[in-house]
């Protein structure tokens, strides 16, 4: 299947064929005909399967096909609405890529910088509106612009939204569209109150289940590292001073652990950046740039953070908290190894981190390679000896003891 054969125009065969996109993927050449049918969609899929561009594509085509002669001013025609300020910048730059060569307009509204801008924008008329939930309803309050031209309903990462607390503002948003709308729903996982949402505003929806994602790319090298939770720092900048040189992700479970590590990496002279939801916009956006352009080449962040957020050519992941839901760890390490290339994942396993291990191990099917091969083991009797190559192969046999090792220099 082409791209050709999905019944998009050219202009958006254009823009995609720049973008060197030459085959849709699943979910692309499953959903976009439904959408074009003007059915409404129920999509299970995650980020990173290219399920974005399987609501942009249509939603342009449809948009730019079914234009009036111009008019005074602009309708919003196409609403999306996502969970994260990060998201909504990213599904933005989506349509402002695949729709350059159509004259319909785009813009992101989230909440965290200044309203004004983007009133501006929206006051000189837009067709696609990419926004978060607390920000289209205060702007809506205010009269800014009005959904009853809405023709297509997008909620992006439904889910989330759900995590987030946003349900109810995703109910008044939906009362506030046409009800004869198209509503598309994009969500990684079903719970019941998705389901729930989904009986009530959408009309007899199509459902499309791409396969969750729990195989890890051959293209990746996994390496579980035992490590106590006090020498993680240092386990964290002996892979950063050795192994990871190139671009590296580190994922953090809590705010409060990214930011401290921020510190403490700076502290040792890394050029670091950290991405979580306590950061200002302003600050979210200008670390995620700073990452993208190399300005940075280490990014901590936590798993909300980095949702959805593409990020490519990344040489490296350190996890330096073991993740507790085993998903997780298949989306992080998926950071790296990507179209191919090689990549590499640190995953950094405490006494309590132990237990997820297993639970990993059984979503992806394999052993995850352990290396104990590094200056601070969990168990200590594992500590690499300072040696040449020559006694390489001789120093696990002939190990000193405790007393003695303790002497000799570490290695970092
Ligand atoms: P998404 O799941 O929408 O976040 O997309 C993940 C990544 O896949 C993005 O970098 C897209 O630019 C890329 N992508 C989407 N569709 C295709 C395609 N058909 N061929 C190659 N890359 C794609």
């Amino acid at each position: 299947m082409q791209f050709k054969d999905l019944k998009l125009n050219k202009p958006i065969l254009r823009a995609i064929t720049e973008k060197n996109y030459t085959t849709p993927t699943e979910v692309q050449h499953k959903v976009i005909p439904q959408i074009i049918e003007q059915n409404d969609v129920i999509v299970t899929a995650q980020t990173g399967t290219g399920k974005t561009a399987s609501f942009a594509l249509p939603i342009l085509r449809m948009l730019f096909d079914r234009q009036d002669a111009p008019k005074k001013g602009k309708k919003i025609r196409a609403l999306v609405v996502n969970p994260t300020r990060e998201l909504a910048i990213q599904v933005q730059e989506n349509f402002k890529q695949y729709g350059k060569y159509t004259n319909l307009v785009s813009t992101a509204i989230f909440g965290g910088v200044s309203a004004v801008p983007q009133q501006e924008i929206l006051e000189r008329g837009v067709d696609i509106l990419i926004a978060t939930p607390g920000r289209l309803l205060d702007l809506h309050k205010q009269d800014v612009f009005r959904l009853d031209k809405v023709e297509q309903l997008v909620l992006d990462e439904a889910d989330l939204m759900l995590d987030m607390g946003f349900i109810n503002d995703i109910r008044k948003i939906e009362r506030l569209c046409p009800k004869d709308r198209q509503t598309l729903l994009f969500s990684a996982t079903m719970p019941d109150a998705i389901e729930e949402l989904a009986k009530t505003i959408m009309f007899q929806p199509t459902r499309v289940t791409i396969a969750k994602t729990s195989s890890t790319a051959d293209t990746i090298v996994q390496k579980l590292m035992y490590v106590p939770k006090s020498e993680k720092v240092a386990l964290c900048v002996h892979l950063l001073e050795r192994e990871c040189k190139g671009s590296t992700i580190i994922f953090r479970r809590t705010k409060f652990g990214a930011d401290k590590l921020e510190k403490s990496l700076t502290k040792k002279g890394f050029n670091v950046t950290c991405l979580h939801g306590n950061k200002s916009q302003n600050a979210r956006q200008k670390a995620l740039n700073r990452f993208k352009n190399g300005d940075a080449r280490i990014l901590i962040a936590t798993d909300v953070a980095a949702r959805g957020i593409d990020i490519s050519a990344v040489d490296a992941v350190i996890n330096f908290d073991l993740p507790n839901i085993a998903e997780t760890y298949v989306h992080r390490i998926g950071r790296t190894g990507r179209a191919g290339i090689n990549g590499e994942s640190y995953s950094f396993c405490c006494e309590d981190e132990k237990e997820y291990v297993a639970t990993i191990e059984t979503l992806i099917g394999k052993k995850i390679p352990v290396d104990n091969e590094h200056p601070f083991p969990l168990d200590p009797d594992l500590k690499p000896q300072v040696h040449t190559k020559k006694s390489n192969s001789k120093h696990r046999k002939n190990r000193k003891s405790e007393a003695s090792r303790k002497k000799k220099k570490r290695w970092y």
